[in-house]
């Protein structure tokens, strides 16, 4: 099984690259970011949840995040592989990842982090929401996430560092030849 997590703050292009991945290596693309946002949308018990949480760039907690990452695994018992996107974002959400796949004699084949400056993010968010609407895009709630980002998500890196499994991606340039670095990457798996 090749398990990618795919690691960047919000705006680094995850989702972006994510797609183009999962035409390549035929993987499960799971974006816990897209899952909540469809349990919103859907109206469901979650969604209901969640939705102030995420509207105002807050985590939603890790006991939650855990529980429908899982489920989203067990629904695809014939994967060849995952393409994890905005998960793990905290080092608890980390580990429950390691022990839930190593129940399932699976593992984390690797990490890529995509390296985005801060002033890069802003600007490229500012722009999505013109299209995507999104209320968590708001420069006020976007700079909640980035807070979020660099104050939790930043210490998944040490963990998956202490691990061997970590690359890093420079994530400005054009999105073919990023692309193209993280084919490299992912080949020599
Ligand atoms: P982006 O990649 O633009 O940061 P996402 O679409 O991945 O945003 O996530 C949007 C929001 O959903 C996050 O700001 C957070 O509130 C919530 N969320 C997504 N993934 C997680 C996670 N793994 N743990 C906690 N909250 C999450």
């Amino acid at each position: 099984m090749l398990n990618l997590v795919l690691f960047g703050p919000p705006g680094a292009g995850k989702g972006t690259q994510s797609q183009k991945l999962i035409d390549k290596y035929q993987l499960v693309h799971i974006s816990t970011g897209d899952l909540f946002r469809a349990h919103i949308k859907d109206q469901t018990t979650l969604g209901q949840q969640v939705s102030q949480i995420i509207a105002d760039g807050n985590l939603v907690p890790d006991s939650v995040t855990i529980a429908m990452l899982e489920e989203e695994i067990q629904k695809n018992p014939d994967a060849k592989g995952f393409i994890f996107d905005g998960f793990p974002r905290t080092v608890a959400q980390a580990e429950a990842l390691d022990h839930f796949l190593e129940s399932n004699n699976s593992s984390i084949t690797g990490v890529i982090a995509l390296d985005v400056n801060e002033d890069e993010l802003k600007a490229r968010i500012a722009k999505r929401q013109e299209i995507s609407g999104r209320a968590d895009d708001a420069a006020d709630k976007l700079t909640k996430r980035i807070e979020e980002y660099f104050e939790k998500t930043i210490l998944v890196l040490p963990y998956y560092e202490a691990q061997s499994k970590l690359s890093k991606v420079n994530g400005i340039g054009d999105i073919d030849s990023i692309f193209g670095e993280l084919t490299q990457i992912i080949d020599q798996y």
